[in-house]
């Protein structure tokens, strides 16, 4: 569709639902690209980036693959596959760039309030793990995107890297590690406030608070209708807009089913929930300066890769561990336990009943960690930090995940662990699915969605241009030009550290 062509019976232009990292990405992207469009928001909760956005509902990685050995499966025939990587770090390239955009710009007030350098580590034990590191160590070295990596298996290097993980641990064990200097750590929370005030003070775009979107209907001239309830009065209105994106994390799949878009058919969500632990002693805390990802058991699932992660909270240095997997049938932190009951209906019902039967280790997975007590969390945590006590830590509850339920040809339904971009034909709505890499790839999977709903905008030189000027290296390839990759890198570094 053509969004720069304003139809003024309609009470906006776009409409975002939800107001997490996604929406608020895209409305930024859109004023950018074009001032004059009348976008509204509407958030169910009383405050911005309350659900997976908010700092202490994620982990806060900068994900780019530099710790993520997930990303780069071993395959049969015993080379490690690094495909997924290069796009995750391209991708994350792409976020930096855009927040580097903003904050040169004067929008941001300080970056720290939202981006710090964290190293990135990877580290497994035992000598299947450490060949497998090494390989892939190796494998990545081909690329430029990961350099600056180092690769160790000796006990005193890597215990002048993580001190903490390593004091009472046997010096005979074979372990290896990765670690990157220039890794993040990310308060996405912070991001989208700071992105909604930028289109509240700069644009005037209204950010409608304690507003639910409960239904939506698309009228004969193909715009949009929606109710919206006022949760404060419990009175209800409509309005009306040209695009909706529905960018309402764990809320979209409902959203998405009742718009009726023939594209929705069969999308089935399944939810997982989360729990961290988090480290109280102030001296324990400022032992540890780095994230550490592990490696996932084997059968489990990609979301369950513990890390012990230093991060930068509002200025203060905190210390998390897990996630640990729970299970709840709502769809949203703040959200209804018949939220999964709700969600099944006539068209996905099969899709997820194939989803179950084919996902036994999964199901077995959860079952195992809704059960863990305290102490035995505590003791998976001795697996990083040996020398781990209980009363140093506390248990926190993390933002949900919804992960995808897809119709599947051969096997009836399958279960998605990344992110999936719903799209009208029309291009008059879109949707966000899913829940990983997440918000570190917010601007790539809003550009995503950009260029499903209007090609041709984005085709025009136009656009074309004020992207490459928010995002140097728009439409071109990062892991196909060093050169780039230098000039990028240093862009970004300038604005955000120097
Ligand atoms: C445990 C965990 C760890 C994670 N770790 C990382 C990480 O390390 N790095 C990373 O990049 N990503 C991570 N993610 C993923 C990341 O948090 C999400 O991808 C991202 O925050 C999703 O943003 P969103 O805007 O789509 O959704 P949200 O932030 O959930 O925002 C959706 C908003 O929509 C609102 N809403 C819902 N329904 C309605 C309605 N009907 N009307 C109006 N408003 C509505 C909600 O209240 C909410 O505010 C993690 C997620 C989890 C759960």
């Amino acid at each position: 569709m053509n969004i720069n062509k304003i139809n003024t019976s309609t009470d906006c232009d776009v409409i975002l639902i939800g107001a997490g990292i996604m929406s608020a990405t895209l409305g930024v992207i859109l004023k950018e690209l074009n001032p004059e469009l009348r976008i509204d928001i509407y958030e169910r909760l009383d405050r911005l980036a309350g659900e997976s956005s908010d700092v202490w509902n994620n982990a806060g990685t900068g994900h780019s693959a530099l710790c993520e050995l997930n990303y780069t499966p071993l395959e049969e025939d015993g080379t490690v596959d690094i495909s997924k990587a290069i796009k995750i770090i391209e991708s994350f390239e792409i976020s930096k760039q855009f927040w580097a955009y903003l904050v040169g710009h004067g929008y941001f007030c300080s970056p720290q309030d939202f981006i710090n350098q964290v190293p990135h580590m990877s580290f497994v034990e035992g000598q299947e793990d450490v060949e497998y590191l090494r390989k892939r160590f190796e494998t990545l070295q081909k690329c430029h995107l990961f350099e600056g990596m180092e690769f160790s298996n000796d006990f005193e290097k890597i215990k002048s890297w993580i001190p903490l993980m390593m004091k009472d641990r046997n010096p005979e064990e074979p372990i290896a590690a990765t670690r990157t200097p220039h890794g993040t750590d990310l308060n996405f929370g912070t991001l989208t406030r700071n992105l909604c005030t930028h289109l509240k003070d700069k644009y005037e775009v209204d950010v409608f608070l304690n507003h639910e979107v409960e239904t939506l209907e698309q009228q004969n001239d193909s715009t949009w209708k929606l109710r919206v309830e006022d949760k404060t009065t419990g009175k209800e209105r409509y309005v009306t807009s040209q695009f909706v994106f529905i960018g309402a994390g764990g809320g979209s799949l409902q959203l998405l089913e009742k718009s009726d878009i023939p594209e929705a058919e069969g999308f089935g969500g399944f939810p997982v929930s989360g729990q961290w632990l988090v480290c109280n002693n102030e001296e324990v805390i400022a032992q540890h300066g780095t994230k550490v990802y592990g490696k996932a058991k084997v059968g489990t699932p990609p979301m369950s890769v513990p890390h012990l992660d230093s991060r930068i909270i509002n200025g203060k240095k905190e210390l998390l561990f897990g996630p640990f997997a729970g299970f709840s049938t709502k769809f949203l932190k703040e959200g209804s336990y018949l939220d999964l009951p709700a969600s099944i209906s006539f068209d996905n019902i099969l899709p997820m009943l194939n989803v179950g039967i084919h996902n036994l280790p999964l199901t077995k997975y959860l079952i195992q960690q809704v059960m863990l007590s305290m102490e035995e969390k505590v003791d998976v945590l001795r697996e990083f930090i040996p020398t781990a006590k209980h009363e140093d830590w506390e248990l926190a509850i993390a933002g949900q995940r919804v992960q995808v339920i897809r119709k599947d040809k051969e096997e009836g339904g399958v279960l998605e662990f990344g992110t999936e971009v719903v799209t009208a034909k029309d291009g008059t709505i879109a949707a966000l699915l899913g829940a990983s890499p997440g918000a570190s790839t917010s601007v790539v999977v809003m550009l995503e969605v950009m260029e499903e709903c209007f090609p041709e905008l984005m085709q025009s030189t136009e656009w074309k241009e004020k992207l490459g000027e928010m995002i140097p290296s728009y439409g071109k390839s990062l892991k196909d030009d060093k050169e780039l990759t230098k000039r990028v890198r240093d862009f970004t570094f300038g604005v955000f550290w120097a």
